[in-house]
């Protein structure tokens, strides 16, 4: 086989269809047991697995209960003065 130049070379990769592979994030291995493994199970449409799904729940069970437990504590402990009290502490930039 004769060497070929870039420009023939280019030609032939044209001539026979060689596409690049696409993007990144299609190509990268899943985190699997994590999130954001999840998240690429859901991104390819395909099923989550066991780690992947319980990781998947267990992120939101989260979420969901440091939701639950703020608007608890708004509801239960602040008067009109401690709402705002606190609304000018984090206004201060002193968050936790
Ligand atoms: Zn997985």
């Amino acid at each position: 086989m004769p060497e070929l130049t870039d420009a023939q070379l280019d030609q032939l990769i044209k001539d026979i269809g060689l596409k690049r592979p696409r993007g990144g994030s299609q190509r990268k291995p899943i985190a699997h047991g994590t999130f954001n493994g999840a998240q690429q199970h859901r991104y390819r449409k395909e099923e989550m697995c066991g780690p992947c799904g319980d990781a998947y729940r267990a992120y939101w069970r989260d979420q969901n209960a440091k939701r639950a437990a703020r608007r608890k504590a708004a509801r239960q402990y602040l008067t009109e003065e401690e709402w705002q009290a606190q609304q000018a502490a984090r206004q201060g930039g002193g968050a936790q």
